[in-house]
């Protein structure tokens, strides 16, 4: 039974899924969000969840699918060299994916696999990551960029990768570095291809804009630079040096500030040259964006380029500064990280329940003999509430409901009374709700108001764990229903998570003017109700914690097939409690123990029985074993 018919073309322009989508999703005619790797090829999100249900696997869990990674690899390497023939660079374009914003097994096979034919490379910053990224199969010319400070044992791993037959770049990120790349080089016999990264003065925008300018963490300044070239020539080494680095920070909103770093950066790559350096790779860093809210502006979670656009404007500037400075034109090195991997996966959430102001108990409890005038105030204001005067008589109400809470506090009203005039003031609140929703406008005084009425979706999922940048910096990810698109969400939602923290809620969701303070949702059914949460696939899965000890999620990788159908690849469940206990520096054998031998006590004190302790135990074990987040059975 199908409620208030309502069309899935208003539906895809109320969650503005064509903005953000970038054609990897889109509703379908019956109200379905659908991926859609390719053109000819796609799959009901919704079955795929149902199939994994069915199983017996529990939610949350994240859908991963290698077909959009390969996608966006391809996307970004065909819009370099469509902009490499457009304009007849005579330079190159390779990308390296720095794995740091995904280092899971999959993301990182996918790309280095869908990366090969275009000598797609890996960027490391740490030794961790390099010695990940030793063991991958690479195309011989790919490069294999190493970032982040250096210590001895990151040197010499880099050095090994190069006698591996690797194209291993070590970048300079403090002068210091050097010396420690020399001497190294030295000792184990290796010739080093050098990149040294420079601080420009140019900067981001958006919120990393401080990863650039002269206060940057990393890389050297103009005169350091010249030294390095310097200390290279006296060592007779200076064709070692092969690369110029630069990142200006992450998620570039704005293109303008693109072309100005790509400008300095061309600029110092050619008076380095000019200095008598032979370098071969200009690197130009990550901060290619992704239009999380579909807006396609300055707004820090949106860009106001497409990939195209960044393709052909890197590849202009350059090749405009190189003529001008009459130097060959250099292989193009991006290290776009999160553009190619945010799109390949979406976080399944249940909903779980319903709270909020509209829907908790909506009696109002009778009065006493002697109630308090308080709540015959709040009385008057519901009678008397009307279309003409509701501005002012809900400002009325909202200071009379602080006042029966300060008195109430000094002992004045009673909580029976206290009771009746919440109940007053709730009513009040949904009278005005009401009022105002035939409104076009909502006055400023009460723009508050959808934000206190909205109701609270909670669902089985760690906001700390899942979407950690939803919390630490308002990153904001699209996030729709599954199904039901072709009803009209008749519920105005924040969202809260299971983890016992008040931070763990979403209250800000993407818009295509500013940011909505509540989602539109449907009202839950008898049927499961689930949103997708997208876009989350770059820097959520390792920046995510363990609040509450709620562990990583389980993830199913799926491949689609022609003809609506897919595979199931693989299915990694994720952690257990137990794990999730370890980690803290317990021991499972001394958690069983203790709870054993408090059993055996509580026997003596006859507290438990014999046939009890046997089933606390399996109980017990099996919450050791079990999924950390909720797993409701019917009441
Ligand atoms: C983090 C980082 C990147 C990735 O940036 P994105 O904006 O995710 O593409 C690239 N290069 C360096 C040096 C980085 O630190």
């Amino acid at each position: 039974m199908k409620a208030d018919k309502f069309s899935v073309t208003e539906a895809a322009e109320l969650y503005s899924i064509p903005n953000w989508s970038g054609g990897w999703f889109r509703v379908n005619d019956d109200g379905e969000m659908e991926v859609t790797p390719s053109p000819g090829l796609s799959v009901v999100i919704k079955d795929v969840v149902d199939e994994l249900v069915e199983r017996g696997e529990s939610m949350p869990f994240i859908l991963r699918f290698p077909q959009v990674l390969a996608g966006r690899v391809k996307q970004l390497n065909e819009s370099f060299h469509k902009a490499i023939d457009e304009y007849n660079y005579k330079g190159a374009y390779q990308g390296v994916f720095p794995i740091k914003v995904n280092q899971r097994r999959l993301v990182v096979e996918s790309i280095a696999q869908a990366g090969y034919q275009y000598a797609h490379g890996l960027e490391a910053g740490s030794k961790a990551e390099l010695a990940l990224c030793l063991a991958q199969k690479m195309h011989p010319d790919a490069l294999l960029c190493c970032n982040g400070f250096k210590d001895d044992g990151f040197i010499k791993l880099a050095l090994w990768g190069r006698s591996l037959g690797k194209n291993v770049v070590i970048t300079i990120e403090k002068f210091s570095e050097l010396e420690r790349i020399l001497k190294q080089a030295r000792a184990l016999g290796v010739k080093p291809a050098i990149g040294v990264r420079f601080k420009l003065h140019a900067r981001g925008s958006g919120q990393w804009e401080e990863s650039g300018g002269d206060q940057a963490k990393f890389g050297l300044n103009a005169y350091e630079l010249l030294q390095v070239v310097e200390r290279l020539k006296e060592e007779n080494m200076l064709d070692s040096l092969v690369m110029l680095h630069t990142h200006i920070g992450s998620q570039i909103t704005d293109i303008r500030r693109i072309k100005v770093a790509v400008r300095e950066a061309t600029q110092t790559y050619a008076g380095l040259m000019a200095a008598g350096a032979s370098l071969k790779y200009l690197n130009i860093g990550g901060g290619l964006g992704v239009d999380y809210d579909g807006s396609k502006t300055t707004f820090y979670a949106s860009t106001n380029y497409t990939l195209a656009e960044y393709a052909a404007d890197v590849v202009y500037t350059v090749q405009e500064v190189c003529k001008a400075r009459q130097v060959a034109e250099p292989t193009i090195i991006s290290e776009s990280g999160r553009a190619l991997t945010a799109h390949h996966s979406v976080l399944i959430v249940p909903v779980v329940d319903v709270t909020g102001p509209t829907r908790n108990l909506q009696d109002i409890p009778p009065a006493s003999e002697d109630t308090h005038q308080i709540v015959k105030d709040l009385e008057d204001v519901l009678e008397n509430i009307t279309t003409r005067n509701y501005r002012e008589m809900y400002n009325d109400a909202v200071g009379d409901k602080q006042t029966l809470h300060n008195l109430f506090d000094l002992g004045y009203v009673s909580l029976p009374d206290r009771a009746r005039g919440e109940a007053l003031f709730n009513a009040i609140l949904r009278k005005v709700a009401k009022m105002v929703s035939g409104e076009k406008y909502v006055p400023d005084e009460l723009e508050d108001l959808q934000k206190v009425l909205a109701d609270k979706y909670i669902c089985n999922f760690s906001l700390f764990q899942s979407l950690p940048d939803n919390w630490a910096i308002q990153a904001l990810f699209p996030i729709i229903p599954l199904s039901r698109l072709d009803e009209k969400p008749t519920r105005q939602a924040t969202l809260v998570d299971i983890t016992c923290d008040s931070d763990g809620k979403i209250e800000k969701f993407i818009d295509l003017r500013d940011v909505r303070a509540t989602l539109p949702l449907h009202e839950p059914g008898d049927e499961p109700y689930y949103l997708g949460i997208f876009l989350a696939g770059a820097y959520q899965d390792v920046l995510g914690s363990a609040h509450n000890l709620f562990g990583k999620v389980s993830e199913a990788h799926v491949t689609v097939r022609s003809g609506g159908r897919y595979h199931i690849d693989l299915f990694v469940r994720g952690q257990k409690a137990r794990r999730m206990i370890e980690s803290m520096g317990y021991e499972e054998g001394m958690l069983r123990e203790s709870i054993e031998d408090q059993a055996d006590e509580a026997i003596k004190e006859g507290w438990l029985t014999d046939q009890q302790e046997v089933e606390m135990l399996e109980d017990y074990g099996e919450e050791l074993l079990g999924y950390t987040y909720l797993e409701y059975e019917e009441i």
